[in-house]
């Protein structure tokens, strides 16, 4: 599809860039769009606020028979017990019982034509068999063109082998019917019965607003979920909890107290490699060491000048003494992040080396 990655890149850093230098206006004219046809909106501020919200919603003070399969759905809705049956997927999808309620995580929202876009869900399906469809949609995923999809889907599925391009593509632009199964079977649509699925998207703000307040990191709002970055992190391989863009999002200066994980990075730059929308990750976690060891932990050992050379330093350590004497001293606390670095035999810090030119 696409002859030069690089330049698609280029094209969708530039995209995401638009967006959010005015994302206050962008948000408006996508919720009048939504507004206009049919789909309620309800903005979110915060995880506490959610569950509030979604009781709200319900339309039975009890048992409210509710299927979803949602990430943003938080463990205290889930345990709301009293107030949902949980119906699984599987049972609503085999047709051995029915929800009134779906709820879905969106995966875009288009600004321009006030789609929804959900994604190779098997749950697209049966999004007009509930008398309620409920959408979750984060405000940093909102592309102001429907014409930019394409080379967002296009990058964030490509990969060395081949291009993985969702099969299964929804565009939600309005409210829809709900077709009662009573006459179902009689080719006759007068026998049908009716009714108006209601549609409420939740757009909600986790951190955004903080994140773009801040002129050095808002470049992480970029992202498109793709994971090329965690797949070739090392330390991600053996510290999950080490995922490149998830430290600069939502640990990074947010929460200081992970100021150590920090000090993991090899600043290795693979990340910055693969990113499809060009995030810079290197000078993103330099900044931030920079800020959390000058400004707020001087107290912390972290030694600024030997972190910066860390990466140049190590592809130099060719000799095994050496590097197991550096792999002690970085990485010494972390026995599993030891073992990996120690056991590299070859240059291992560059992974264009190792993936092939994108
Ligand atoms: S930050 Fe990571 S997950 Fe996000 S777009 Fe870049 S490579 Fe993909």
């Amino acid at each position: 599809m696409f002859i030069d990655n690089q330049i698609a890149k280029i094209q969708a850093n530039k995209f995401r860039f638009s967006y959010f230098e005015e994302m206050d206006k962008h948000l408006l004219t996508f919720e009048k769009s939504l507004l206009s046809n049919d789909i309620d909106i309800i903005w979110i501020n915060n995880k506490s606020k959610l569950i509030d919200a979604v009781s709200e919603m319900m339309t039975k003070a009890n048992y409210n028979k509710i299927c979803y399969a949602s990430k943003t759905i938080t463990e205290e809705i889930k345990n709301e017990k009293k107030l949902f049956q949980h119906i699984s997927a599987e049972d609503f999808l085999s047709d051995s019982d029915f929800p009134e309620f779906l709820f879905l995580d969106a995966d875009y929202g288009i600004v321009d034509s006030g789609e929804i876009v959900l994604l190779d869900n098997p749950l697209q399906k049966k999004i007009n068999q509930v008398n309620h469809l409920v959408l979750f949609l984060s405000i940093d995923k909102l592309l102001l063109k429907s014409a930019k999809l394409d080379t967002i889907l296009y990058l964030a599925n490509y990969n060395k082998e081949k291009t993985n391009f969702p099969t299964n593509i929804l565009l939600i632009s309005s409210a829809f019917n709900k077709i009662e199964n009573k006459q179902f079977g009689i080719n006759n649509q007068d026998l049908f019965d009716s009714k108006k699925v209601e549609i409420t998207l939740f757009l909600y703000d986790f951190n955004v607003t903080n994140l773009l307040k801040d002129e050095t990191l808002r470049n992480v709002l970029y992202c498109i979920d793709c994971g090329k970055c965690k797949t070739v992190c090392p330390v991600y391989a053996v510290k999950p909890s080490f995922s490149p863009i998830e430290l600069l999002k939502y640990n990074a200066k947010l929460n200081l107290k992970n100021r150590n994980t920090l000090a993991y990075t090899t600043l290795c730059g693979n990340c910055n490699d693969v990113c499809p929308v060009l995030i810079p990750f290197t000078s993103l976690l330099q900044s931030q060491m920079k800020e959390i060891n000058t400004n707020l932990y001087k107290e912390v050992s972290l030694n600024k000048a030997k972190i910066y050379t860390k990466r140049s330093r190590l592809n130099k350590l060719n000799n095994k003494f050496r590097r197991n004497l550096y792999c002690r001293r970085y990485f010494g606390s972390n026995k599993k992040l030891y073992n990996y670095f120690n056991a590299q035999k070859s240059q291992f810090y560059n992974v264009s080396k190792h993936v092939e030119e994108q």
